[in-house]
């Protein structure tokens, strides 16, 4: 089997597993619960594109994992490795995920066999478009039906595409932006959305670190601050993960990239990191900081926080024994193997699983949908009627103490929320509801024993409360 169907293979086994685990603790029927773990729909397709000339067979994939909820949602990806294996895990992720923070939708995913790096963007737009037509053609997409968005290889580009050819299809329909999220701010995006998934991952980190009896098992004090940091991959998600954690305190004494990593103990300057591999083309050589050549050895450096943000299937059997790391925040999908985790939870090892941690981008893709549905930007409506209600505030504080605030003072306070502020405070409240719906399943329900555990423990409830609802299972 060639290898990228290998890796697909655990991938999925290991989300059957870490469902396995978690479902039996849950007293639900033997047919609700299958009824749940199993992928809905599997939709594969070929299309034909004309690339330098030759015609090329492209294999696009989307899978529906649950319909409990509607619309289902999920990424799409582009890879020539993308494997039927891999989008049902991530699919089905997708599901538990949403349940997990309260975002009313199923779970899907899509993936489209092609090397974005190796072709044109005329080719890419060629194929995303077309890509959108064939799931056009079967209903398999649509505000109301199954709502793609971002992931690996593409971008608010893509989804920039995907909602022109929908809306070109569905002229009239005023809900039509709502067919994909990630979008643009110009067509229907969301201000907030490029850092969601980063800030969010950081939200619940440090939720985890503000209870002491946690953090006192694994021999650290609470908050963020003077922690240390690993951060495997400096994309989208661990670039903006390791900001967040940086500008509140905690040292990024690491950074892995898949050409190698570099290590500092008195912490790297994230966005300096970011720049020179962006001027550089590597990560290597940061001045100041030591080359690490084989970046998988950075996963076993000495840190009290390691964050995967690169890739599924990092932590395996193979590595995780090495692994000094005391808290994993699994920003990426599927960074650690079941086996994996074996030995990390023996070892006591922390691990804030993806299906939580990472669900900030689904949160707030969520906010984009509704937005796009209520056709008008978030803070619209209020800004200014608030701004006006604070002001009065302001002016009768002015008037009883005989004090007066200057411009810049009197400017802080009475600023109405705008879109970014409303999208930031929409997710930081679902990161800390959600972590401590997952605690208080684990606290009252200690035999769940982990945090992963307990975070499918409680979505699958949620999952299964809603087919009972509509009255089809007991
Ligand atoms: P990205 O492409 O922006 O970033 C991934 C980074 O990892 C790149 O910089 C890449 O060079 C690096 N990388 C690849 N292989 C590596 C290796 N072997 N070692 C070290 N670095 C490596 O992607 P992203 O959007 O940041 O997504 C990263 C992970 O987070 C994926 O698992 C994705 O499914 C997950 N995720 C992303 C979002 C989102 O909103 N973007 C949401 C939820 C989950």
């Amino acid at each position: 089997m060639a290898n990228h169907l290998e890796e697909g293979k655990k991938f999925l086994d290991t989300v059957m597993y870490y469902y396995d685990k978690a479902a039996k603790h849950t007293g639900l029927p033997k047919g609700l619960l299958e009824r749940i773990r199993h992928c809905n729909s599997v939709y594969k397709v070929t299309f034909p594109v004309e690339i330098d000339g030759e015609i090329h067979n492209i294999e696009g994939i989307r899978v529906q994992h649950s319909m409990h909820k509607l619309p289902t949602k999920g990424g799409i990806r582009y890879s020539p490795e993308v494997s039927e294996d891999e989008v049902k895990a991530l699919a089905t992720l997708m599901t538990f995920k949403c349940a997990v923070v309260n975002v009313p939708f199923g779970g899907a995913k899509g993936g489209v066999k092609i090397d974005p790096r190796k072709v044109s963007e005329k080719v890419l737009e060629k194929v995303t478009r077309r890509f959108a037509t064939e799931l056009i053609k079967k209903n398999l997409i649509g505000p109301a039906v199954d709502v793609p968005a971002p992931d690996y290889g593409t971008g608010g580009r893509e989804m920039g595409w995907i909602a022109d050819t929908y809306m070109t299809f569905k002229f009239g329909d005023t809900d039509a932006q709502g067919c994909v999220t990630g979008k643009p701010i110009g067509i229907g995006g969301i201000r907030g959305r490029t850092e969601a998934t980063g800030l969010g991952v950081f939200y619940g980190l440090r939720e985890f670190f503000n209870f002491e009896e946690d953090t006192k098992k694994i021999g650290l004090t609470t908050g963020l601050a003077g922690k240390t940091v690993i951060v495997q991959g400096l994309g989208n998600v661990g670039y903006h993960a390791a900001k967040f954690l940086q500008e509140t305190g905690a040292k990024i004494v690491g950074i892995a990239e898949y050409e190698g990593g570099i290590f500092d103990a008195n912490g790297l300057d994230v966005q300096a990191v970011f720049k020179h591999r962006q001027a550089s083309k590597s990560i290597l050589n940061y001045p100041g900081a030591t080359n690490v050549e084989n970046s998988l050895a950075m996963l076993e450096m000495e840190c009290d926080i390691l964050v995967p943000a690169a890739l599924e299937n990092q932590i395996t059997e193979a590595n995780a024994d090495r692994v000094k790391a005391k808290v994993i925040a699994e920003a990426a999908n599927g960074p650690i193997t079941m086996q994996a985790e074996e030995v990390l939870l023996k070892k006591g090892v922390v691990i804030i699983p993806d299906l939580y941690l990472n669900a900030g981008g689904v949160t707030v893709s969520y906010f984009e949908w509704l937005k796009n549905l209520s056709n008008v930007r978030f803070g619209r409506m209020g800004k200014r009627a608030e701004e006006k209600s604070y002001s009065k505030i302001v002016d009768t504080v002015e008037a009883l103490t005989g004090n007066k605030l200057t411009f810049e003072e009197r400017a802080s306070i009475v600023q109405g929320a705008d879109e970014e502020d409303i999208v930031r405070s929409g997710l930081e409240d679902t990161m800390i509801g959600s972590y401590r719906e997952i605690r208080d399943a684990l606290v009252e329900k200690p035999e769940l024993g982990d945090l992963r555990t307990a975070a499918f423990y409680v979505s699958i409830r949620k999952i299964a409360l809603s087919y009972q609802m509509l009255g089809i299972f007991p």
